[in-house]
């Protein structure tokens, strides 16, 4: 793409297009390993990097290249870092910015993995975390330690819904020199840009929104500024977390189409958390589009619109909320979400059920959750599917 400061959505077809000999219309799939040099100079001035080019494609390939400029063009940030998942992104954030004797602070209903890492394996390393629900700003206040480097949200957060007002965070953290990272998976770059928020990294496990298509796993990171891209990409290159060239094609295949898939998703969204809302079985529902969400608000003001996750509580607890996923005919029964299909899972029962149980109620995630991912099927099947499995609970 010529043209440099374009809309969103022209970003999104465009950024990161080929400039190769033939004219491609798409990035062709780099499947190589390595690459040769010219000559002995042509070698030592790529290492040095003096000259412009590839090596090895743990180190960085134009297939994936492609890829990391079209997100950090969404993103608004200074460059992509593709890993092969996202639990590669998040692992390589936590290893660039943390320490011994260091200290995080996280939202406490995160990503399962994500913190689990943190408490299995980077404890042993000295580095402590505390979990808090970043949602009040006093819980991130009264847990800043002079070890304190990085404060680390996800928002919405998963899968209780619940949001962190990411510029006033921001705001707080800085004033304390602490690095903000934002997990902004549920969210994707068309509803929100945590960069343009104040925050300095963002996360995303492309496998969700971003490819959209169920077909691939895969990570990436863009950080704000040089400074911090020059501290976290090494350390993507060194562990060995790079995506590979096939990967990146699909995912650079799925982002094509981001905006349309989330706005219509979003729309069957909003009315099936309405006529949930109305369900004599369901308890509750959060859904950052409904007036009743405890932070409405900031929703309007931070998310350029309310997604297409929705969480609710069924009153039969641990019991209805297996039966409901028995009985679903469209949505299929599996973890993930930002897919083109319809996705329904029980965390209490799947993704969050590693926690122990006191840890996941402290977290929000209740015996009656359910965590319901809304497709680009026809609206009028999901409520039906839904009715239908809500009458057998
Ligand atoms: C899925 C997910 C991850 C992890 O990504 P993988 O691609 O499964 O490794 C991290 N954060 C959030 C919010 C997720 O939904």
């Amino acid at each position: 793409m010529k043209k440099k400061h374009t809309g969103f959505n022209t970003r999104m077809v465009h950024a990161g297009s080929p400039e190769d000999q033939w004219g491609s219309a798409v990035v062709p799939i780099y499947q190589t390993s390595t690459f040769s040099f010219e000559n002995a100079r042509h070698g030592a001035d790529l290492f040095a990097g003096r000259e412009k080019g590839y090596i090895y494609t743990r180190i960085g390939n134009p297939t994936i290249q492609a890829l990391e400029d079209n997100i950090a063009s969404l993103e608004n940030g200074y460059g992509g870092i593709a890993t092969a998942s996202g639990m590669g992104a998040v692992s390589t954030v936590y290893l660039s910015l943390l320490g011994k004797d260091s200290h995080m602070i996280s939202t406490a209903s995160v990503y399962g993995p994500s913190r689990s890492i943190m408490e299995k394996y980077f404890s042993r390393y000295g580095v402590a975390a505390s979990y808090v629900h970043t949602s009040d700003l006093e819980n991130i206040k009264k847990n800043i330690r002079p070890e304190t480097v990085l404060l680390y949200l996800e928002t919405p957060s998963n899968p209780t819904m619940e949001l962190t007002d990411i510029a006033s965070a921001a705001a707080l953290a800085h004033e304390h020199g602490i690095t903000v990272v934002v997990d902004n998976t549920f969210s994707s770059p068309w509803l929100q840009n945590p960069l343009d928020l104040g925050a300095d990294v963002v996360l995303h496990s492309v496998t969700k929104f971003i490819n959209g298509h169920a077909d691939v796993v895969g990570g990436i990171i863009v950080p704000k500024t040089k400074e911090l891209y020059d501290r976290i990409r090494p350390v993507m290159v060194g562990f060995g977390y790079n995506m590979d060239p096939h990967q990146a094609f699909l995912v650079h295949r799925g982002v094509k189409t981001l905006s349309l898939r989330i706005d219509k998703a979003q729309k069957s969204a909003m009315e099936i958390a309405r006529w949930l809302e109305k369900h004599p079985k369901v308890e509750w529902v959060k859904y950052p589009g409904l007036p009743s969400h405890p932070q409405y608000e900031l929703a309007r003001k931070q998310m350029k619109g309310s997604g297409t996750m929705i969480s609710f509580e069924l009153k039969g607890g641990y019991k209805a909320g297996e039966e409901l996923m028995n009985h679903m005919q469209i949505a299929l029964l599996a973890v993930s979400l930002g897919g083109v299909e319809t996705l329904i899972q029980h965390p209490a029962s799947m993704t969050h059920s590693g926690l122990p149980a006191e840890e996941r109620l402290e977290a929000g995630i209740t015996d009656g959750l359910v965590r319901y991912s809304v497709g680009i099927e026809n609206v009028e099947d999901l409520l039906e599917d839904l009715e239908q499995a809500l009458d057998r609970v």
